[in-house]
């Protein structure tokens, strides 16, 4: 174990920075500590001695070793050994590091390191599990398919933290040898890209829906086909982006089309993305679409389709050609709407603003289906009847905190938070299952509870159905939604109210931290409806296909969202269940940054330091029995672990496990003490 003079000082850049104590009296401590100047150049960085407050004996101490494959065989637990141990294998070129079993910690390299993943690296975790790694759990996984028992693997982390990227190398990984099916369900996934994501400000190839793939195995562990739902695909980027952000990559390889002079697409520059260009990248999806049997027919109606879609901002005219309908039927449905009332029809004009957000909204929802058209291409290219056993991967986007979240954020965090719920009630069950291993009692550890946040989210009504009330409610306002809240959820301790005097904001204590939701434009979003008027043109265009099921569509946003969460959870908690933590080690896509602050705030979200103090609750340290004879066994007479441990600690709380001797809090304090004195 280490000196007990070896410690973590807090620190602005690293947020612990390792130190040693020099000396110490009465409140002041002199320490030896590295203090980086810029974080790249921490090798080179000296020591300085720094003079702070404070006893050395309750700051954090340092583990030896303090780098290690997996976080639970830290002898020592806190939040500074996790955020070191991460840094030092970060620019030591090994992005895993594992929490037990079924827990991997993935930092975002940032660079591919081909040695990770060669097909040598891929086969030896086929056999055994050696250093920590993606494929540790997708072999883990692959081993419960063999045994017929169906596995999921769920993917989290912040924008551009390598979710998508984790996910195709545990598809290639999961897929095996290159047979057609594999290629097939590995062709997927660039069509996917293609249409489902865009360069936004944190990442030049941001996924903007959730995944959820499902990899259908036969009897022999044969890979046979798979299966791909989708969530929440962002449609607003379709009519607007951000400065500095690009539409669908699809938009950018359309023959014909003009990019740079559409009125939807604000960032027209065309680039090389993830090395690959605009051109590249069309030729791809495309050639992806052809393997997934799509006619040239369909390819073209596809193409004709999404030209509508991007030309609907400048000409009607055309997007009308394109979608074969008439320009004056379009124009005129643009321009007006039907309004029965008690079976009485009147025609409203719209005003220009309303016409603008009708023009939009179809353009929208057109896209929409364009998406979920091509995902149902997929599906079709790879689907089975027969399976005997599943892993499911899912893709979703990490939990989100903005100066200011809307209805989506509010979407992402319910998803999220229902997925962590899910995160401790597993990791509980695996520190239940170390403590029946080592046949130590177990006693009841504190979990975050989820229950009044889900209550708040998604119960009766919670902010779903009040959401849902006011969309349906003739003058029902944002507003309303609020002020209703207000009163429904006061006594809820996951509900507050950010600030007194702004009528259109509230608050949840979601599980990583509090977000200020603002509620401007939620019925609108909530609602999504596209008039009946443009849902009837469409049903007679040559997209009419896609508009056949429509039925009215009652459901809003927040309620569907609502019942597809929750059949994944069902089909989720119905298998074994990983984890991989995505972490974005700096937000420059550097290979050689590690903006600790930035870090620990996403192992927090990502409830990874959570996660390890739980697998510590009552006991925060612990030994192997060889270890802790070495250590302590000079200090009695005794000579087996359980004698030692029983005459040094008496009724000091602590357990003998059959490998490990586990302590309170406190107890490892009380060792050294007796060794510094002795
Ligand atoms: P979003 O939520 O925006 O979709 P994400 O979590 O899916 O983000 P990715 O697109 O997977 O993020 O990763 C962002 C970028 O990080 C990749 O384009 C790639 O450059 C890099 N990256 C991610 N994982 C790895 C890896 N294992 N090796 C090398 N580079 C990686
Ligand atoms: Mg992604």
């Amino acid at each position: 174990m280490a000196d007990r003079a070896a410690i973590y000082v807090q620190d602005d850049r690293l947020v612990w920075a390792p130190a040693t104590v020099l000396q110490q009296s009465a409140g002041k401590l002199v320490v030896k500590a590295r203090r980086p100047a810029n974080d790249a150049s921490l090798e080179s960085c000296p020591y300085v001695e720094l003079q702070t407050e404070g006893d050395a004996s309750t700051l954090p101490q340092q583990n030896t070793p303090a780098i290690v494959e997996d976080l639970v065989s830290l002898d020592r637990l806190h939040e500074a050994s996790v955020l070191w141990c991460l840094r030092e294998r970060f620019f030591r070129g090994k992005p895993y590091t594992r929490t037990g079993d079924d827990i991997v910690v993935a930092v975002n390299p940032f660079k591919w390191l081909p040695q990770l993943y060669d097909a040598q690296t891929r086969e030896r975790y086929g056999e055994k599990q050696e250093e920590a790694h993606a494929y540790a759990i997708s072999n883990r996984a692959f081993r419960g398919v063999l045994d017929g028992r169906d596995q999921s693997i769920l993917v989290s982390g912040e924008s551009g933290a390598g979710k998508t990227e984790t996910v195709k190398i545990l598809l290639r990984h999961l897929c095996g040898d290159s047979s057609d099916v594999a290629s097939r369900v590995l062709d997927a996934a660039p069509l996917l890209e293609s249409f489902g994501n865009a360069k936004t400000i944190r990442n030049d190839n941001s996924s903007r829906f959730g995944k959820f793939t499902r990899l259908r195995y036969d009897g022999h562990g044969r890979l046979r086909g798979s299966d791909c739902e989708t969530y929440l695909l962002e449609k607003s980027r379709v009519v607007a982006q951000a400065p500095g952000e690009r539409t669908y990559h699809c938009a950018y390889g359309i023959p014909d089309l003009d990019v740079a002079a559409l009125h939807y697409v604000t960032a027209s520059q065309r680039g090389t993305i993830e090395g690959l260009t605009d051109e590249d990248r069309h030729s791809q999806a495309w050639a992806s679409l052809a393997k997934c049997g799509v006619s040239a027919k369909d390819r073209d109606s596809l193409i004709d389709m999404l030209k509508a879609v991007f030309l609907l901002g400048d000409s009607t005219d055309e997007a009308a050609s394109l979608l074969g309908v008439p320009a004056d039927s379009l124009k005129t449905a643009l321009k007006e709407r039907t309004v029965t009332v008690r079976r009485e029809t009147t025609i409203v004009q719209r005003t220009p603003a309303e016409r603008t957000a009708a023009r939009d909204a179809l353009a929208k929802e057109l896209y929409a289906r364009c998406f979920d058209w091509v995902v149902a291409l997929t599906n079709e290219a790879t689907s089975v009847d027969a399976w005997e056993a599943s892993c499911g991967l899912l893709d979703i986007f990490g939990f989100e905190s903005f100066p200011i979240n809307r209805f989506e954020q509010l979407c992402i965090n319910y998803a999220n938070e229902r997925l962590q719920e899910k995160f401790c009630r597993d990791l509980f069950r695996s520190v239940q299952a170390e403590y029946e291993d080592e046949g130590i009692p177990f006693e009841p550890i504190a979990f975050p509870d989820a229950a009044a946040a889900l209550k708040l989210l998604e119960g009766p009504m919670g902010i779903v159905d009040v959401l849902d009330e006011e969309c349906a409610r003739p003058g029902g306002s944002e507003l309303a939604l609020v002020s209703k809240l207000k009163t429904l959820h006061d006594d809820n301790q996951r509900f507050y109210v950010p600030d007194k005097f702004s009528a259109n904001k509230f608050g949840v204590r979601h599980y990583a931290e509090p977000v200020s939701y603002t509620v401007d434009g939620w019925c609108e979003r909530n609602r999504d409806a596209l008039h009946a008027d443009l849902v009837e043109l469409m049903k007679k265009s040559s997209v009419s296909s896609l508009f056949e099921t429509d039925d009215k569509r009652q459901k809003t946003v927040a309620s569907k969202f609502r019942r597809r969460l929750k059949t994944l959870l069902e089909d989720v908690s119905r298998t074994e269940t990983r984890y991989v933590r995505c972490v974005k080690p700096n937000s420059e896509a550097s290979s050689s940054l590690f903006d600790a602050p930035s870090v620990c705030a996403q192992l927090r979200c990502a409830g990874v330091v959570a996660a390890v103090e739980m697998t510590r609750a009552g006991y925060p340290n612990r030994s192997g029995h060889a270890a802790f004879l070495a250590r302590y066994g000079r200090l009695t007479s005794e000579s087996d672990v359980e004698s030692v441990a029983r005459s040094l600690l008496g009724e000091r709380r602590h357990a003998v496990g059959k490998t490990r001797v586990y302590l309170g809090p406190g107890v490892l304090e009380f060792l050294e003490r007796l060794l510094s004195t002795a």
